[in-house]
């Protein structure tokens, strides 16, 4: 049985404990749903205060240029690149990852229009997010295409034999199972079909290398793995091959390769840029080119070793230590493990099914402080525990450590040896779940 004592030696040794300092998070708490809001960095209050005051307050309409607000995007962007294998110039953060995935299917549908017009058909997840099924469905209604959805098990060459373009989200939001992206692209473009990756429970949370791995476009999420706070502006990578062929659909002036020159006529800015719209959200956009500083700060813990390597590492560790407390300690609680135990497809979360109750658990376990977040009726399409909701956590290799993982298992095992869960006031559901 693995011990607290044990847990607190791994923290110990962990050459990336003292990121957590860089870190507010309240006294009592364990933090387990970084892959829905990130923590609050601890320069990030004060970073956007001197936003507020300085540059708004005191610098106004000039703070556009003396205070480099122009080019946020890009700069903001820059840092992003670093995390998902991409070349600085080609991400820009802006808007949200829905907005940004109209703009870059869109795109892709435009390029498929012209390569491949025989092609009517995108092929995606059944268990995606469903925004990003909301945005193609609506796509597709407008551009005369049939969305296909499917398993993940069902995606092959034959599947992609006449789609014009594959979507997938790279880490599945409720079970934290993660596709092979070089494999699965390879396979998309020898069947014919562009590929476009939503990144949002991957950038910050495990190594990713658009370019390597040949992706078309791609686009990711500020406010999970990244820290960038609520509503945080996402960001949009689209390989140079494909960037200057087309026009974005939402043609606003911040996309222009003049905004400035206020002619009537749309002219696109070469490279990303073209793909803001309009005018960005300055101090959402400081919080988080604040916390993607953090990521800087790995290199000081482990300077010889890549950034999201490091941090691959811890997560996967604590990961392997939430699933064996989970073997050591949960059996007779009618909890399966829906994560894969295979790391190669594994993102940075652990998610349990059960049939009954999930969100009555995370109620009681968010009572005691330690806080992950319940999906409803899950597991359909895991292939296991038809209809069960989901418990997830998401384990943030930044700021938590091993013990916190076996303290959350401490609370989940006494929550159900003794039944607290099932109290009324646990079964009251709120808003957002
Ligand atoms: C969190 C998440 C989103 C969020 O989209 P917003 O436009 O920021 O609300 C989109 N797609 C996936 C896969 C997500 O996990």
């Amino acid at each position: 049985m693995t011990s607290l004592e044990h847990c607190q030696a791994l923290d110990a040794k962990d050459p990336l404990r003292p990121l957590r300092e860089l870190f507010s998070l309240p006294a009592g708490v364990i933090y387990l749903d970084g892959n829905s809001l990130g923590a609050l960095p601890r320069t990030a209050a004060a970073r956007v205060a001197h936003a507020v005051t300085q540059e708004w307050g005191d610098g106004l309409i000039r703070s556009w240029n003396s205070a480099g607000w122009f080019d946020l995007p890009q700069r903001v962007g820059d840092k992003i690149a670093r995390l998902v294998g991409a070349s600085a110039g080609t991400v820009v953060a802006t808007d949200t990852t829905s907005i940004n995935l109209y703009k870059v299917l869109s795109a892709a549908l435009t390029i498929a229009a012209q390569d491949v017009p025989q092609r009517k058909r995108v092929v995606s997840e059944r268990s995606n997010f469903p925004t990003d099924l909301y945005i193609a469905q609506a796509l597709c209604q407008e551009r005369g295409y049939e969305l296909l959805l499917v398993e993940a098990e069902q995606i092959d060459a034959a599947l992609l034999a006449d789609a014009a373009v594959m979507m997938l989200t790279h880490v599945n939001y409720r079970t934290g199972a993660m596709f092979d992206m070089a494999g699965v692209t390879a396979m998309a473009h020898a069947s014919g079909a562009l590929m476009v990756w939503d990144l949002a429970h991957s950038a910050g949370a495990v190594p990713v290398a658009l370019e390597a791995d040949n992706a078309d476009f791609a686009v990711g999420c500020g406010y999970k793995y990244l820290n960038g706070g609520p509503g945080a502006p996402a960001f949009v990578w689209v390989h140079p091959r494909h960037t200057d062929r087309f026009w974005q659909p939402l043609a606003g002036w911040w996309g222009h390769a003049a905004p400035f020159a206020f002619t009537p006529e749309y002219r696109p800015a070469s490279g990303i840029s073209r793909y803001l719209c309009g005018t960005q959200p300055i101090l959402s956009m400081t919080a988080l080119d604040c916390a993607l500083d953090c990521f800087l700060a790995v290199q000081d813990c482990v300077p010889a070793q890549d950034v999201m390597a490091a941090l691959r590492a811890k997560s996967l560790a604590l990961t392997d230590m939430f699933i064996t407390l989970f073997d050591e300690r949960c059996a007779g609680y009618e909890l399966e493990l829906v994560t894969p135990r295979t790391h190669a497809v594994r993102g940075s979360q652990v998610s349990l099914a059960r049939t009954t109750g999930a969100y009555a658990i995370m109620q009681a376990l968010i009572a005691r402080g330690v806080i992950g977040d319940f999906r409803a009726g899950a597991a359909a399409d895991t292939g296991k525990s038809e209809g069960a909701d989901i418990l997830r956590f998401g384990l943030t290799p930044l700021y938590l450590g091993f013990a916190d993982v076996w303290q959350a298992l401490e609370h989940l095992c006494q929550i159900m040896d003794s039944g607290e869960w099932r109290d009324d006031k646990f079964n009251q559901k709120h808003a957002v779940t």
